[in-house]
């Protein structure tokens, strides 16, 4: 375990929650930051709130709901907003480079903690074809905010390479596969634990957590 703070960008889903776990076992202290962008149900707001309080963290939302003046897209979010998660899955993507800001948002923040450890649940893996969870770009930006206000930050990204099933084997090995599973919120509809079952989200999450259960029923889980 680090003897340091680590800021984790916080949703209250499966892959934050995963990376918070990750966070509480390598780093001393853990806060975490969530971010208030008007998404699509204050269930999720108030999941993330409840878990980081159960686990004994702080927990920081940020008021970030200037980023629907920034698109087109995102200013008519609010008539489509149903439709289109459930046409596409893209209730989180509006805003072109939305994970960036987050992101330094995020590195304000942990400098005023006095924190230089981001940790965040991008996935290549699954990114959706959205730029700003590749790692390519988190390397970028390690190096841009350290210029940027001459630190040493860390960012770290657990799940960078790992798939649906690959995420709940790490909840697992952590201990915290059913927590994660319980007591998150992934599902597009704010329904928490397993969810509708039908959104996209939801199918992501469930498919991978069968593959996973297959897995490791067959003894391929070391
Ligand atoms: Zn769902």
């Amino acid at each position: 375990m680090r003897n340091e703070k680590a800021v984790v960008v916080f949703s209250g889903g499966q892959d934050s929650t995963t990376c918070l776990f990750w966070a509480i076992k390598n780093f001393k202290e853990v806060a975490t930051v969530t971010f208030d962008y008007g998404q699509r149900h204050s269930a999720e707001i108030e999941c993330a709130r409840k878990i980081a309080e159960e686990l004994g963290v702080s927990f920081k939302v940020l008021d970030m709901s200037l980023i629907n003046q920034l698109s087109a897209n995102a200013l008519t979010r609010s008539d489509i907003e149903v439709t289109a998660e459930e046409a596409g899955g893209l209730p989180s993507t509006f805003v072109p480079g939305r994970n960036h800001l987050f992101l330094s948002f995020a590195a304000v923040y942990a400098d005023a903690l006095g924190s230089r450890h981001l940790i965040t649940g991008v996935s290549q893996t699954d990114f959706s074809g959205y730029p700003d969870c590749r790692d390519t770009f988190i390397r970028s930006l390690n190096v841009t905010l350290n210029l940027a206000m001459d630190k040493q930050f860390i960012i770290h990204t657990p799940l960078m390479w790992l798939d649906k099933a690959d995420v709940w084997e790490l909840s697992d090995t952590l201990g915290a596969l059913d927590f994660v599973q319980e007591k998150t919120l992934t599902c597009y509809n704010g329904i928490p634990s397993t969810g509708c079952g039908e959104c996209p989200s939801c199918k992501l999450r469930n498919e991978g957590l069968a593959r996973y259960q297959a897995k490791k029923s067959a003894g391929e889980v070391k």
